[in-house]
């Protein structure tokens, strides 16, 4: 069995999480209500600090519905640059809600206060309207960066004085909390409505929920219905993410710690790099030096080697730790990165030397 890094989507449902599934309680959750899926509404909400929860099938779901419920046609929202709503999301906030997003770049997916100050645009008839703020947390393309928590509050306290909502992405606010101490509620307090995935390092086979006001949500309900998200008896689904959920959050901080054992060996090996440099949860991300090869090149290489990995540019690679990979599978990766990198190294010099010979 290869050692599966390329995300933290990959796990499989454990025993425990098997049975709860079995043993789950449903209900037509369309037509009136699914008992195990109100659970977990409320849990989620109840955990996120929010009056109300509703599960849908997807982050991208709660994502799309909740710019939705913030925003008219015509509308703008601002965001970070690499952010999973602008870049992995077919642009849905256009295609679906007529959206326009102006993004900002920010280092590490992490935004200032100060480069957001200005872009409100004035009410006049040639403009879209600004209304809506998203931050991400953990951000994606940040290496699983964590928003440093003052200047969340910060740009957060600024939008609503402003007029404008907020939203977060928070697919990974579960590592945030495991990473900081800071619990879920704490983060949350500061957006109007908050998406939080079951799927990603809980290990939930499917599921994301979208917290917020009661109105918001109640709203959200309608919109879920018209994106095609409603679904019968999703107890099934909700008991898998329940038990994800009062089983899995403490668990996040071994996926980080195993995150740091693939973190130094990539610093210590030459060729590659961390970029960004932090690693602050599950996500590594590094470069390959051109000298190597490409990404692609050096994922296959990976892969032989009985690793699989992510090729997230032309020279960038993702590896994701999560709960179906242990200490000793990443001190094992970790020794494969060495030494694919010192193969690739080798073979390029070689190639090299075998050039300057003819
Ligand atoms: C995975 C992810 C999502 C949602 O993805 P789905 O595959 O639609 O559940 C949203 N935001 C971020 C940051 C993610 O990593």
């Amino acid at each position: 069995m290869p050692i599966d890094l390329r995300s933290d989507t990959v796990t499989r449902p454990t025993p425990a999480m098997r049975q709860a599934i079995a043993h789950a309680e449903v209900g037509d959750d369309v037509i009136d209500a699914d008992p195990t899926c109100r659970r977990l509404e409320e849990r989620t909400a109840e955990i996120l600090g929010k009056e109300a929860a509703v599960f849908m099938p997807s982050g991208t779901m709660t994502n799309q519905v909740g710019v939705r419920i913030h925003c008219k046609p015509g509308d703008e929202f601002l965001c970070e640059a690499g952010c999973h709503i602008y870049n992995y999301e077919q642009g849905a906030f256009a295609q679906l809600s007529g959206l326009v997003a102006r993004t900002v770049e920010g280092a590490a997916g992490v935004l200032e206060l100060a480069q957001l100050q200005g872009l409100i645009r004035p009410e006049n008839d040639h403009l879209v309207r600004t209304r809506l703020v998203c931050l991400e947390n953990t951000h994606n393309r940040g290496a699983g960066k964590v928003f440093p928590y003052e200047e969340l509050a910060e740009i957060c306290t600024w939008a609503h004085e402003a007029g404008l909502r907020t939203h977060l992405d928070g697919a990974r606010l579960w590592n945030a909390t495991a990473a900081t101490g800071i619990s879920e509620a704490m983060w949350s307090q500061h957006f109007d409505t908050v998406s939080v995935c079951f799927s990603k390092g809980l290990g939930a086979p499917v599921g994301s929920a979208l917290a917020g006001p009661k109105e918001m949500i109640r709203e959200a309900r309608r919109h879920r219905k018209l994106f095609g998200g409603a679904m019968r008896q999703d107890g099934i689904l909700a008991a898998a993410a329940l038990y994800a959920l009062e089983n899995h959050r403490s668990r996040l901080i071994e996926d980080h710690a195993n995150a740091q054992v693939l973190a130094t060996a990539v610093t210590e090996t030459e060729g590659i790099g961390l970029f960004p440099a932090d690693v602050d949860t599950n996500i590594v991300i590094f470069r390959v030096e051109p000298r190597l090869g490409t990404a692609a090149q050096f994922v296959a290489a990976l892969k032989e080697a009985g690793v699989l990995s992510l090729a997230i540019g032309p020279q960038q690679v993702r590896l994701v730790t999560h709960l179906d990979v242990s200490r000793e599978e990443c001190e094992r990766a970790a020794s494969v990165l060495r030494e694919v990198a010192e193969g690739l190294a080798s073979g390029k010099r070689a190639a090299t030397q075998l050039e300057a010979a003819y």
